[in-house]
C-alpha cells in the first residue's frame, strides 16, 4: 500500500516508521510511505504556509493555494514545480490529471472518529494521502475540495496532525497481509467484534502474590473460551457500554 503524508514537519516521520513491524513493512515493500514537505509548494521567499484568518481572531490558518498545489502534485505524481508558480492551474481547476483521486484524509478534531471499521475500510485502499494541519487548522476550502475524508483520533486537540496521521498509518498497516505475524490476531482483538478484548496472562505463574486465573491453566479450551468471552463482555460493559449499544 502506498501512503503519502503532507506535513510541514517531514522529519517527524523519521524514527518511528523505521522500527518494528512498520520498519519491516517498509523494507519488504508492503508499505510505500512517502513523506512530503508542504513547503515545497510555497512560492514566496519565506516559504509561508499560513496567513491571518479572514474575520479576525487568534492564530494563523494554513493557506489553501499551497495545499491545493501539493495535493494535486501528489495525486498525480507530478514534481512540485508542475503545480506551483505562474503556469499552475488555478486552485481546484485541474485535479486528478492522471486518474482518480486517491482517498485523501485530512486529520482534524472536527472529523469522524477513527474506529476499527474505518481503519479496515482504509486498509482496503491501494493508496492513501494524509494531510496534517498545524496552527488553527487549514482553510475550509481544502476541507471541502481536497479531502475525501475528515478524521479525528479523539476528542482532544493536538498541536498538529502528525501524531494523528501516525496513529492512522500504524492502525492501517497492521491490517495489511503479512504485517502481523499471527494471522488471527487482528480478527480476535478489541473492536473487531464490538467488544474490548479479554485479559492476557503469561509466565511467571505467580508474581508479587498474584496468580494467573486457574481456568487458563486447566487445559479445557471450551471453558477458557467461555471465560474469555465473559471477561470481554464484562470489561466492555464497565468501560465502553457504547460499544454494546452499537
Ligand atoms: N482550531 C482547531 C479546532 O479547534 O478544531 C484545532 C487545530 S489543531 C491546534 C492543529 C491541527 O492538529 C489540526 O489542523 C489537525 O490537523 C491536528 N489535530 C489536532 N487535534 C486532532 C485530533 N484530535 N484528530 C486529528 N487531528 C488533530
Amino acid at each position: 500500500m502506498r501512503i503519502d503524508v503532507l506535513t510541514i514537519f517531514p522529519e517527524w516521520f523519521g524514527g518511528p516508521f523505521d522500527v518494528s513491524l512498520l520498519g519491516r513493512a517498509a523494507a519488504d515493500g508492503t508499505l510505500d510511505l512517502r513523506v512530503h514537505d508542504l513547503r515545497d509548494w510555497t512560492t514566496d521567499r519565506h516559504r509561508s504556509v499560513d496567513d491571518a484568518p479572514y474575520g479576525g481572531g487568534a492564530g494563523m490558518v494554513m493557506r489553501p493555494d499551497v495545499w491545493f498545489a501539493a495535493a494535486e502534485a501528489v495525486w498525480n505524481d507530478l514534481p512540485a514545480s508542475a503545480t506551483t508558480g505562474r503556469d499552475a492551474p488555478p486552485p481546484g481547476a485541474a485535479f486528478e490529471v492522471g486518474g482518480t483521486r486517491p482517498r485523501t484524509v485530512l486529520l482534524t478534531p472536527r472529523g469522524v472518529p477513527l474506529t476499527q471499521p474505518l481503519v479496515r475500510e482504509l486498509a482496503a485502499e491501494p493508496r492513501l494521502v494524509l494531510c496534517c494541519g498545524r496552527y488553527e487548522g487549514i482553510d475550509e476550502r481544502v476541507h471541502e475540495d481536497v479531502a475525501t475524508d475528515e478524521v479525528s483520533i479523539g476528542d482532544f486537540v493536538l498541536l498538529g496532525g502528525e501524531v494523528a496521521a501516525a496513529a492512522l498509518v500504524e492502525a492501517v498497516v497492521r491490517l495489511l497481509p503479512g504485517v502481523v505475524g499471527n494471522a488471527d490476531s487482528p480478527l480476535d482483538e478489541s473492536f473487531s467484534n464490538g467488544r474490548l478484548e479479554y485479559p492476557h496472562y503469561t509466565r511467571p505463574l505467580a508474581v508479587r502474590g498474584r496468580e494467573v486465573p486457574e481456568i487458563l491453566r486447566s487445559g479445557d479450551h471450551g471453558r477458557v473460551e467461555e471465560w474469555r468471552a465473559a471477561r470481554a463482555e464484562e470489561l466492555t460493559r464497565r468501560r465502553r457500554p457504547d460499544l454494546l449499544e452499537g
